[in-house]
């Protein structure tokens, strides 16, 4: 049977990357839904390649050009314009599967409507877990919905945890730890002076992986590890304690599980998405995504070292937002998205990204995170702070 997929986000890193394996599996998947924000061309060529019945663009004028275009075309596409139209295709009764692979915040309401209609998410989009990891999971537990990590460093301790001890109150009985291995991003070994001048084009230059910009300077802060670390305490019931991260500079090693006897399991590979995007579409069983053999002898070596937490203090405030629980990971995580879209402007140094956050932090009441509506007055609120800040920022600039 083919399985339906929707791809939230299509026209990102991960959605292309999402839509070449589908492409490989023809007989297995087709691309039912498609969706993006503005970006008309990658979205009418997908049309034309995937046919899919729904493609959402979110903002209006892109909907109509594309539905302009795509009236030329051979292809019965229906063209949807609106973040509305997000949560309809994600909760589709002829969807199968959801890859969640929009960035940031604005992929809370579609992912939730797709685990809340019990759909098989495959999750990309961390910043949804880290604004309401509490609600999200309950709710995935209440439908049945099943959740595949698809972060590369997750999916890997996924792949080391056996099925019994998967996402369940067992996990924290026999895992030890999580070695929660990271590159580093392009400025691993600077020292905070060294940090000052750095370009958002230095920032989006990662050493591993092409990625969108928002994450390539996630990685480049360490705030993607203090976001992925979140993402493991929910994601397989664990302790901020119980996380050890690991800079691993070859990205050979996306994760590692140590048991209670010892035993510490990783997943190993080229660091290539497709590899756990195959994973997340075909499990249980194994599908071919494209990826080549991880040759270890050319590899040589690979090296371990400890986070500098010094000099790159992100990790530590995504660290210290989860032990506060409530609405901390929603304002962690709108603070932290409006820092790097004023730094990708130019609008601020990279170095005034934790200060921004850290102020968010303490400024912003952080309330229990019991409802979609709390969680999104603590983004907006934490927005709001995160915006004087940058504007007092480049009034003193
Ligand atoms: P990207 O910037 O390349 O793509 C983002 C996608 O989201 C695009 O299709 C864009 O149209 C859409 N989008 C942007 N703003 C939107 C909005 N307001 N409403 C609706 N859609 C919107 O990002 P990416 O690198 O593909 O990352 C996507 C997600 O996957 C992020 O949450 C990221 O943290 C996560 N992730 C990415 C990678 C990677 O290798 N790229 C690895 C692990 C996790
Ligand atoms: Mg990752």
């Amino acid at each position: 049977m083919v399985a339906n997929v929707c791809v939230l986000g299509a026209t990102g890193s991960i959605g292309a990357n999402t839509l070449d394996v589908i492409a490989r599996h023809p007989d297995r998947y087709r691309a039912f839904a498609l969706s993006a924000h503005s970006n008309v061309d990658d979205m009418l060529a997908s049309c034309e390649r995937f046919a899919p019945s729904f493609a959402v663009m979110v903002d209006e004028q892109a909907a109509q050009a594309l539905a302009d275009r795509l009236r030329e075309k051979p292809v019965d596409t229906e063209v949807l314009a609106g973040a509305a139209a997000l949560e309809m295709i994600a909760a589709h009764d002829d969807i199968d599967m959801v890859m969640a692979a929009i960035v940031g915040a604005a992929g809370l309401a579609p992912n939730l409507a797709a685990i809340r209609a019990g759909k098989r998410v495959l999750l990309a989009n961390k910043e949804s877990l880290v604004m309401s990891g509490e609600l999200f999971m309950q709710e995935a537990r209440k439908s049945d919905a099943m959740l595949l990590p698809i972060d590369s460093e997750h999916n890997a301790i996924y792949q080391c945890l056996p099925e019994a001890y998967q996402c369940g109150e067992e996990v924290s009985r026999a895992v030890r730890r999580i070695l929660l291995t990271a590159s580093g991003g392009p400025f691993r070994g600077r020292s905070r002076a060294e940090l000052h001048d750095v370009t958002p084009q230095q920032a989006c230059n990662h050493p591993n992986w092409s990625m969108g910009q928002k994450i390539s300077v996630d990685s480049a802060t360490l705030m993607n590890k203090g976001l992925e670390l979140i993402e493991a305490c929910w994601l397989f019931n664990l302790a901020p304690e119980q996380i050890e991260v690991h800079i691993h500079p070859e990205s050979i090693v996306h994760s590692m599980v140590e048991y209670c006897d010892g035993s510490v399991l990783a997943q190993l590979g080229t660091p290539d998405m497709r590899t756990p995007i195959a994973y997340g579409l075909a499990w249980p069983e194994r599908i071919d995504a494209g990826v080549g053999s991880l040759d270890l002898f050319a590899q040589g070596s690979l090296n371990f070292e400890r986070p500098d937490e010094a000099n790159f203090p992100c990790l530590d405030l995504a660290r210290q937002a989860f032990r506060e629980g409530g609405t901390a990971g929603a304002i962690l995580n709108a603070s932290n998205e409006e820092a790097v879209a004023a730094f990708l402007k130019g609008n601020i140094r990279f170095t005034a990204i934790p200060d921004i956050i850290a102020s968010a932090l303490d400024a912003v009441g952080i309330q229990r995170a019991d409802s979609l509506d709390t969680v999104v007055s603590a983004d907006l609120a934490a927005r709001a702070t995160a915006i004087q800040t940058i504007q007092q920022l480049q009034m003193h600039a």
